[in-house]
């Protein structure tokens, strides 16, 4: 048919905004749009620091795609990409092949381990509502194993690799929760050790020293213990070894030290750092016109700095309303308009009723930070599902 084919691949922050704003701005018959996700729900990932830590409920971090979108206007696939083929203009999935005109790449981020020996195998990650209910699950079972064989204190180790926001934010709810299974498990408190490894100088490199130096002191007091300037060097099925040959043992290693791009991306040919894209002003892979990549994905960079912009879910979102507006206009044969991100800041949380933040060039830190946390937290539910998502997910207190 003479009908362009839109295909976007991933329902993460960057595909969910381009389907919504599509959906919106497209009329009848303009374009035939499908939406590619590995699960049947979106996951809010922004959450995940909570229920990986047990203190949030794994369902509250996530929304089912048929409540998101309209089915009359984009057909939905559930279904996992296995190859994209831009030659032939076609994405091969586990179960069938889709052909596009334009496509959209939304499919988020993996974990970067440098390849750290060991990491793959022994280390958890905080990336979708699978691996969270597993860190979850895991965490339970060191303190009943622990029970069993209490000469066995490092069950009750907990290894954090990398002090970015990720671990950060885990942390911070992690320390919520041990008290509360230390009670349910009828354990020592005093024997459980939360361990926070940062291979730069300072926790939250980049960020603002004095907002740094904040959440540190309030995690500390929580008892988290940071070994800064300590990388890790390698992870093992006893703990991990960091700085200059030191064991750590433990049986729970959670590896936030970074993340990378999708590797079905460089599989496709399309060249990348670290698997990211660096795209064009129109958020397009070079050399391809039709293909967008969006969120995690892509590396858009910094006009004047010329540094990349860190992968957010607020860039990723805003990606996803530009790419729209593109693919209407190419649609109609107008002129496309360039990707400019505005950043609103960035705000940490650490664990209940805390939080550090700069938003709007303004610094914030405690509760009035922690309230910033879920006002935003609160604007994205009602951006992707109005009054009734806020209600249904939205944390109040
Ligand atoms: P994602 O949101 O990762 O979505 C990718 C989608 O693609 C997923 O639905 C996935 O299931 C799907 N997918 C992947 N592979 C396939 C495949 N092969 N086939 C089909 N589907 C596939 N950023 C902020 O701006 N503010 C925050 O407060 C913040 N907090 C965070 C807290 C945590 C704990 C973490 C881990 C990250 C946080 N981030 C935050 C970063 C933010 O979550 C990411 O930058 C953002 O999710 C990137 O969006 P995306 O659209 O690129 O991909
Ligand atoms: P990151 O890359 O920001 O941080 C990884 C950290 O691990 C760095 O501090 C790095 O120095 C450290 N590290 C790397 N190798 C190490 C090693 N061998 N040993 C010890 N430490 C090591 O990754 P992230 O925290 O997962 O964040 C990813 C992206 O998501 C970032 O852009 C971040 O801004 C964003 N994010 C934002 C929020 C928020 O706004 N609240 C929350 C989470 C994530």
């Amino acid at each position: 048919s003479s009908i362009p084919k839109i295909v976007i691949l991933g329902a993460g922050y960057g595909g969910v905004l381009t389907s919504l704003r599509l959906q919106k701005e497209l009329n009848y018959n303009e374009a035939d749009v499908t939406l590619v996700n590995k699960h049947d729900y979106h996951y809010i990932t922004t959450h995940l620091h909570m229920p990986a830590a047990g203190t949030d409920n794994p369902e509250n971090a996530r929304v089912n795609i048929s409540k998101l979108i309209d089915e009359f206007k984009i057909d939905f696939v559930k279904s996992t990409v296995v190859q994209i083929r831009p030659q032939d203009r076609k994405v091969i999935l586990e179960d069938g092949t889709l052909s596009y005109d334009y496509l959209i790449i939304g499919l988020g981020g993996e974990p970067e381990t440098f390849g750290i020996p060991g990491m793959v195998e022994h280390a958890f990650n905080i990336r979708s509502i699978n691996s969270v209910r597993l860190i979850r699950e895991h965490i339970e079972y060191q303190f009943a194993r622990f029970k069993r064989e209490p000469h066995r204190t490092d069950y009750l180790t907990f290894v954090i690799g990398g002090a970015g926001f990720t671990g950060i934010e885990f942390i911070g709810e992690l320390a919520d929760r041990i008290p509360e299974l230390c009670k349910q498990f009828d354990v020592d408190q005093s024997l459980v050790k939360i361990i926070n490894i940062e291979a730069a100088p300072t926790a939250l490199p980049g960020f603002d020293p004095e907002l740094v130096e904040y959440a540190m002191q309030v995690l500390q007091k929580k008892g988290v213990t940071f070994r800064i300037g300590t990388a890790v060097k390698e992870c093992t099925a006893d703990g991990v070894i960091v700085g200059e040959g030191e064991e750590i043992k433990s049986q729970t290693v959670i590896w936030t030290g970074g993340v990378r791009g999708n590797r079905l991306i460089e599989e496709a040919g399309i060249e990348t750092m670290r698997g990211r894209v660096k795209v064009d002003e129109f958020l397009r892979a070079p050399g391809h016109e039709n293909v967008y990549v969006l969120g995690d994905n892509s590396l858009v960079f910094n006009p004047d700095g010329g540094r990349p912009y860190p992968p957010t879910a607020q860039i990723a979102m805003q990606q996803g309303v530009n790419c729209a507006h593109n693919l209407v206009a190419s649609i109609r044969n107008q002129p496309l308009k360039p990707f400019v991100f505005s950043n609103k800041g960035a705000v940490a949380s650490l664990g209940k009723g805390e939080a550090i933040g700069v938003a709007f060039g303004k610094k914030y830190k405690g509760r009035t930070a922690a309230w910033l946390k879920k006002a935003i937290d609160l604007r994205y539910l009602f951006i992707i599902g109005g009054i009734p998502l806020v209600l249904r997910k939205g944390k109040f207190l």
